[in-house]
């Protein structure tokens, strides 16, 4: 089965994550390390994630993805910002480490001002620095909008940014509203796109898909999300991204604007139009 969940609150711990992925037809999740203004993280409950570890086993779960709080930045001018962001990610990671062979994703962060040159060079200086504290962990770079000096807006920034980390573990969850706001057109030219992220960053790399749709257009810029469907991207072209040979086997997160019932009807709605319907349907 496809490996597709959605963001959920952490509040109640993993077991309870778990359970209501169930309950949506997911088999993963997303959720924050801690609150996402970046404060002091709740302990983790051992006996709570080996609850959730052997439900994750019996319905058959993929990796589950932390996202770090959204407003750590790697590159800041402070160096109290950047050393704040360091030591946050290390925790998350050393944290992580209760649950080992999972996915950690962040943004690479904003330049404000300093060039994106520097801004790839702090951010790759501050991943060299973190990694050790999570070693079964893969940390991803979240593909990036665009928006305001944020760095990761297209895939030369990614490219460099894990050549210069040089390290197996670092890895790119493809946000497919970033990337259509960016300037990826995936709905009408996914083929090309995949051909350059290939050619760029490699598609050994990519190791998860945030699904949204977008309000705005192609290279606004914006990042806003939308649902499945009700966006400039639409159904049809997310359907092809979840549905590409090179793609359909990534887990992928829905992280569009939606309560609980929402995200079901979307994880039922990708389930029906997904590739193994598709391949069901075409041997009929
Ligand atoms: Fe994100
Ligand atoms: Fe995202
Ligand atoms: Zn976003």
């Amino acid at each position: 089965m496809q490996i597709i969940g959605c963001h959920l609150s952490v509040a109640k711990g993993f077991l309870a994550m778990g359970e209501e992925a169930v309950r949506l037809g997911a088999n993963t999740f997303q959720f924050f390390t801690r609150n996402p203004r970046g404060s002091k993280a709740k302990a983790w409950d051992q006996e709570d994630i080996d609850a959730y570890q052997a439900l994750a086993e019996a319905k058959g779960f993929g990796v589950i993805l932390a996202h770090a709080p959204y407003t750590l930045n790697l590159c800041s001018k402070e160096e109290k910002t950047r050393q704040f962001a360091r030591q946050t990610m290390a925790d998350d990671l050393q944290r992580l480490e209760m649950l080992p062979g999972n996915y950690y994703n962040f943004h690479p962060g904003s330049h404000v001002g300093q060039g994106v040159q520097t801004g790839i060079h702090l951010i790759a200086q501050g991943l060299r620095e973190v990694l050790p504290a999570g070693p079964h962990t893969t940390v991803l770079l979240e593909t990036m909008a665009g928006k305001g000096t944020e760095v990761g807006r297209n895939f030369e920034e990614i490219a460099a940014i894990l050549d210069l980390v040089g390290e197996d573990r670092v890895g790119v969850c493809l946000d497919t509203c970033h990337v259509w706001d960016g300037g990826y057109d995936i709905r009408d030219h996914l083929e090309e796109v995949l051909a350059l992220f290939d050619r760029i960053i490699g598609l050994n790399r990519l190791k998860a898909i945030h699904l949204n749709d977008s309000k705005n257009l192609c290279h606004s810029q914006k990042d806003r999300h939308e649902k499945i469907g009700q966006g400039q991207i639409g159904a049809a072209g997310l359907l092809g991204v979840l549905c590409h040979p090179s793609l359909c086997q990534l887990p992928f997160y829905l992280e569009t604007p939606n309560d609980l019932d929402g995200y079901a009807q979307e994880i039922r709605f990708l389930r029906q139009h997904g590739p193994e319907c598709l391949a069901e349907r075409g041997n009929d």
